[in-house]
């Protein structure tokens, strides 16, 4: 963990361990924590309670970069020393008013004119949803056109994630206009929705400059395979289908199955590792990442930074629930600082 230890906030570590399988409790706490993540009202609620803010911001730091782009920046300053790439992410999504997506807009274009200024090997991640999709599609495609082409001289990508299964259309759609106007970009697909195959096959047609292959975070749709072998096995073909094409994948997994099974493909010739880059969430699974660097492979991690981070904390925890505990030690460690 060469970078984690200089990292804040870290008394309270992200809990980690190799097994995938949760009992029913764990089930439970799992949905309700994803519903929750995509509950609007519950997130203006926290926002909008400067204490509660405060108490839950504390649970959320070892996933965060900061609340501010500079902290994000000073992040992918360690990160870079330590070998690996960046993508950065100023966090939000469901923007339904103007002034917000023009705030996030403008935020997009200065974190770009940020990088520019540096020799930061950085990119950038957004949610289209952040930049004005629900509002009129246009607008989104407008705004990553414009990011993306603030970038695109500078070999820097600008990476679209993927949301809430409901919105999968959307955000396909806009993206797809979008590749036919700028190069640099790329594109999330969600390997637990069965759909994916297909939407990859559409997608490269329209050449994007990579694609992210993610498990999926957000509460599946009936139907969506569940985390284990099967999940494992369409994780892996999206795999040999993007770089098939020539198309580099961002491997945006920490699962230790599909990482050993890739490292095995690269081994044996069968696969390119110039086409494959191990991208981690900051925080976690610190040592995978570290392995993946040390045997020579492209990594890179994601940070998010800004105040909207309900989403993402939710998020992590649903998809770890021992991270429960650590995440409860640091919201109480705020209490008692504060008193
Ligand atoms: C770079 C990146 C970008 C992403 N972008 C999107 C996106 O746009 N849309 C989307 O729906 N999802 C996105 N995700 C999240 C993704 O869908 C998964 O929910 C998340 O990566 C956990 O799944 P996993 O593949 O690591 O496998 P899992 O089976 O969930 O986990 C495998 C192992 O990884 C470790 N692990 C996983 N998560 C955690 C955690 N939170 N804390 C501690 N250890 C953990 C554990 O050891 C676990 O046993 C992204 C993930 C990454 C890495």
């Amino acid at each position: 963990m060469v970078w984690a230890a200089a990292l804040p906030f870290h008394l309270f570590p992200v809990a980690d361990d190799m097994s995938t399988a949760m009992n029913s409790e764990e089930i439970y706490v799992r949905t309700a924590l994803q519903r929750l993540a995509l509950d609007e009202g519950a997130k203006r609620y926290v926002m909008g309670n400067p204490n509660l803010y405060r108490v839950l911001l504390a649970a959320s730091r070892p996933f965060i970069g900061g609340e501010v782009r500079d902290e994000a920046l000073a992040c992918a300053r360690q990160l870079n020393r330590a070998g690996h790439k960046v993508t950065i992410d100023y966090v939000g999504e469901s923007s339904r008013e103007h002034s917000v997506v023009d705030e996030a807009a403008a935020e997009f274009l200065s974190l770009a004119d940020d990088l520019l200024k540096t020799d930061l090997y950085a990119n950038i991640s957004l949610d289209l949803s952040h930049i004005g999709l629900l509002i009129d599609p246009t607008l989104a495609v407008h705004h990553l056109c414009n990011i993306a082409g603030r970038l695109e001289d500078s070999g820097r990508e600008v990476i679209v994630s993927a949301e809430s299964f409901v919105r999968v259309d959307a955000v396909l759609n806009a993206t797809k206009a979008s590749l036919g106007k700028q190069r640099n970009i790329g594109v999330t697909v969600q390997a637990y929705l069965p759909r994916t195959g297909r939407d990859v096959q559409s997608l490269l047609s329209d050449s994007p400059a990579l694609v992210r292959i993610v498990k999926g975070s957000f509460d599946p749709p009936l139907g969506a395979y569940e985390r284990g072998e099967a999940l494992n096995g369409a994780y892996l073909s999206l795999v040999k289908i993007v770089a098939d094409s020539g198309t580099p994948v961002l491997l945006a997994t920490h699962d230790p199955r599909i990482i050993q099974e890739v490292q095995a493909e690269i081994a044996g010739d069968r696969l390119d590792p110039k086409l494959i880059r191990f991208e981690f969430l900051l925080g976690i699974a610190e040592d995978r990442l570290q392995t993946a660097r040390m045997q020579g492979r492209s990594t890179q991690v994601y940070i998010t930074y800004g105040k909207e981070w309900f989403l993402y904390l939710c998020n992590r925890l649903a998809e770890h629930p021992p991270n429960l505990i650590p995440a409860l030690g640091r919201a109480l460690k705020a209490i008692t600082d504060h008193q």
